[in-house]
């Protein structure tokens, strides 16, 4: 099993996790002999719509093919703006508050390393999406992860937060939906945390890549609409997981300008603009149909359906997700690690997942399984896995 680096050197430290998350990402040693269905990767097996590739077609035609606006194209960015407007009541200036990004993975990078200082704390959900890891490391912050229990199915709490806070907690990371336990933090317990953001004056990062994707009467809360949030939050997005558009990497940042202004010249330094077409690309997405969207949630419904009962009919727990599309299995009844679940499940049954420790310690004796493929397949999958889960708990009792 990989161990995530302890390096104490930033760069050496993101060196590190990629070998480990490389190596724990592709575990089967042996070719497997049924054919491999992939409930590993953190994206779904669709399309993007055919009115996304048209427009991107026609701009192409008109010869957009330059370097945009700087932050972004502007019917982007006021789009941007009505949306969050419309979602969440929160005002953005279209100008001078809302940055393009290649990806939300670039949008978070760069907010991080504009946001924090070398030696201020971070703190972050372990298990929680690794990436921030490193680009808090990278920055010369002292990451300080919250564990969050899987199995409660909540995650980050107010009170949890409070508890490793100090006098140098600088920023607070926080993703709802997240990955990769698919929980969704409650309206009351998000405007705690905000309350103690307000109160014990830190600022937040809030990842809402997966807002789309919310199930069981859970609701989408974005912390910047709570009193006092707006001057210090930094929303990140993304097109990829709401609009099936992984490929175009394109995401926003936004948030207050004093905050917005210094990420955005660093976005200039790095990349000057993000892909003109893939901004037109985003553009036709945000203001066209939105009918793709709904097929997609009403698909992942189906395929919850399909995944979360038969996981715990195995004695496979999963925290009941609300939101985003994975679920995070307790493979502790099997007394085998992360690592080796994960390998043993793709060797002899030929089904993929994520081993958890590559999300942080929290995560291990957990599986992260991705509603990645149809339903029948997920079924298929569970059929597969239930004589070997129950042989390795057989063998274990
Ligand atoms: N944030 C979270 C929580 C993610 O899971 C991911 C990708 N899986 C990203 C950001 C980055 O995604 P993208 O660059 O495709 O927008």
């Amino acid at each position: 099993m990989g161990v995530i680096s302890r390096a104490t050197d930033g760069r050496q430290y993101v060196a590190e996790r990629a070998r480990v998350w490389l190596t724990d990402d592709a575990p089967a040693s042996v070719t497997p002999t049924l054919p491999v269905i992939d409930l590993g990767r953190g994206e779904l097996d669709r399309r993007t719509a055919p009115h996304i590739i048209a427009a991107v077609a026609a701009a192409l035609d008109r010869g957009e093919t330059h370097y945009t606006d700087r932050p972004g194209i502007a019917p982007l960015r006021h789009a941007l703006a009505d949306r969050l407007a419309a979602e969440s009541g929160i005002a953005y200036d279209p100008h001078s508050e809302i940055l393009i990004s290649s990806g939300g993975q670039e949008g978070l990078f760069v907010a991080v390393q504009m946001l924090v200082r070398p030696g201020d704390e971070v703190l972050l959900a372990d298990p929680g999406y690794p990436t921030y890891t490193d680009a808090v490391r990278l920055a010369g912050g002292v990451c300080l992860p919250v564990p969050v229990d899987p199995s409660a199915g909540v995650g980050l709490t107010a009170a949890a937060i409070e508890a490793h806070l100090t006098p140098r907690t600088r920023l607070l990371v926080i993703v709802s939906p997240d990955n990769p336990m698919g929980a969704v933090i409650s309206r009351d317990e998000m405007a705690m945390i905000a309350a103690l953001a307000v109160e014990r004056d830190f600022l937040v990062l809030f990842d809402e890549i997966y807002k789309a994707f919310v199930f069981d009467g859970a609701a989408h809360v974005n912390i910047a609409a709570f009193p006092g949030m707006r001057a210090r939050t930094v929303i990140v997005g993304s097109f990829s997981k709401e609009y099936a558009m992984t490929g175009w990497r394109v995401g926003y940042v936004a948030g207050a300008a004093h905050l917005i202004q210094p990420i955005t010249d660093l976005k200039l330094a790095l990349s000057i603009c993000s892909a003109a077409p893939s901004q037109w690309a985003a553009l036709a997405a945000l203001t066209g149909p939105q009918d793709a969207v709904a097929a997609i949630r009403h698909d992942l419904e189906g395929r919850r359906a399909a995944l979360l009962p038969a996981l715990a009919a195995m004695g496979l727990p999963h925290g009941n997700p609300r939101g985003a599309y994975y679920a995070f299995a307790d493979i502790r009844s099997t007394g085998r690690s992360s690592a080796d679940c994960a390998r043993i499940f793709h060797e002899r049954a030929g089904v993929r997942t994520l081993p958890g420790h590559l999300f942080g310690p929290s995560g291990e004796g957990y599986l992260r399984v991705a509603l990645a493929q149809p339903a029948p397949a997920i079924r298929d999958a569970m059929a597969r896995l239930a004589p070997l889960v129950y042989d390795l708990q057989e063998r274990r009792g």
